[in-house]
């Protein structure tokens, strides 16, 4: 019996996994808006290469070299364990597994994309990147992979966010990243936004808008995304491909895997490869993803052509949407905040390959206070929405007596979240509608 599944570094996968090359439909093309060209845009904001592999339709795309070396320094792979305390509590015939990506040195699976979109940048003699960040963790990340690349970092932080952090700031100083509350006075959207309503909360979708328009202004200025996008689905399946080796070492077959979904990325990085045998044929495993009752894209959203911001700077993708200008309530799995998802996710929750659940605040809270103290490990407030799912399937297969393995991406920690936990404790905490 395994408790934990360790991978020596020569294991860390030499490809990234490209689903385009088997989706059982085909993906909307992205489009622009009437009388916009939106795509010229995004043609001028990413780097060469990330675009290039967003309409990559190889099935598999090597990882550089000099990116992989960097995957390995920065501790992948990452562990597989099994959850045999909360196993014991629960009383569940049922085996929990759990992907370890809140071993990464910034916390979560988000290092797998900065990573390579910085060593993209870099080649291409770029000499700064933006983003946006929900929760902070894509900023984090994308500050330490700038700064190991030797590239600048602005990082646009949603407003409630930057005020429900100030850790998060201080990490993103820390790696050398330079932050904003978003909307912000840098840019014409922020001033304009500022302008209509000063405590706007600020969303995603108004931190790309920002992020991208410093792209567009400056040549030596490059966007990037830390989700939603199918570059960013790509970079992520070394979490799935590892967790694959893994599974076969433990002799494992899942029949539930579980991920959150906010953007999609953890979701698709370590469900996809295992999907891909669904497609097939060869697999029925069931795959369920889990979003906030707060911003319930995928349970409560409409599958249609949407902008990824606010202010229509992205082309329209054809996904589960709550409508562009949707400002989800100030929940605390911030990274889970997003209107849209990933047309990829999208795709393949409307053609029924993924199941949508969605959960409330306080019962997700319950759940990650439960797993940190049974198996010691704090989850980050987006992980606890898997949790949650994975303690109701354990739970359901008490009663049915199903000796189900059930395997969850842990897509982060929550030391950096303790203000969350804090207001669980206070009873102040609210579930939105
Ligand atoms: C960003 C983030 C998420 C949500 O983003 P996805 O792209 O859906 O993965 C989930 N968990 C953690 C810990 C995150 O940092």
């Amino acid at each position: 019996m395994y408790n934990k599944i360790v991978l020596s570094s020569d294991e860390v996968p030499k490809k990234w996994y490209n689903i385009n090359a088997d989706l059982p439909v085909e993906l909307p093309e992205p489009k622009n808006s009437e009388g916009k060209d939106q795509i010229n845009a995004l043609q001028k904001a990413f780097t060469k290469e990330g675009l290039a592999q967003e309409f990559a339709t190889d099935r598999y795309i090597k990882i550089p070299s000099e990116v992989r070396e960097l995957y390995m320094e920065m501790g992948r792979p990452t562990p597989l364990s099994r959850a045999k305390r909360l196993e014991e509590y629960l009383n569940t015939p049922a085996k929990i597994y759990f992907k370890r990506e809140d071993t990464s040195p910034t916390g979560s699976h988000k290092l797998n994309s900065a990573i390579p979109q910085a060593y993209f940048a870099k080649k291409e003699g770029i000499e700064r990147l933006t983003t946006e960040t929900g929760a902070g963790q894509w900023g984090t990340a994308l500050s330490l992979a700038c700064n190991l690349l030797d590239l600048e970092c602005t990082v646009y932080m949603v407003k409630v966010s930057f005020n429900q952090k100030p850790d998060r700031k201080n990490i993103m100083d820390i790696y050398n990243g330079k932050v904003y509350a978003s909307p912000s006075e840098n840019t014409k959207v922020g001033r304009e936004i500022l302008e209509k309503n000063p405590s706007h909360p600020g969303s995603l979708g108004v931190a790309i808008s920002e992020a991208m328009e410093e792209a567009l202004e400056n040549d030596e200025v490059k966007y990037t995304l830390g989700s939603v996008l199918n570059h960013v689905m790509l970079h992520q399946t070394i979490i799935g491909q590892e967790l694959k080796t893994q599974l076969e070492i433990a002799e494992e077959e899942p029949d539930v895997m579980i991920a959150c979904a906010g953007g999609g990325s953890n979701l698709a990085g370590s469900l996809f490869p295992f999907i891909k045998d669904k497609i097939d044929g060869n697999s029925n495993t069931q795959f369920i993803a889990v979003e906030p009752s707060a911003c319930p894209t995928l349970t409560k959203g409409s599958y249609e052509y949407d902008f990824g911001d606010v202010n229509g700077f992205t082309p329209m993708l054809k996904m589960f949407t709550l409508g562009h200008d949707f400002v989800a309530p100030s929940v605390h799995a911030g990274g889970l905040r997003y209107h849209g998802m990933s047309p990829q996710v999208s795709l393949l929750t409307k053609e029924g390959y993924i199941e949508p659940r969605s959960a409330h605040q306080k019962e997700v809270f319950e759940a990650g206070v439960c797993f940190a103290r049974n198996e010691g490990i704090l989850p980050a407030p987006e992980t606890t929405h898997a949790i949650k799912v994975a303690i109701d399937e354990a739970i359901k297969c008490k009663k049915t007596g199903k000796e189900k393995t059930i395997v969850m991406n842990f897509s982060g920690h929550g030391m950096l979240d303790l203000k969350g936990y804090a207001s669980y404790f206070e009873g102040t905490m609210q579930n939105a509608k």
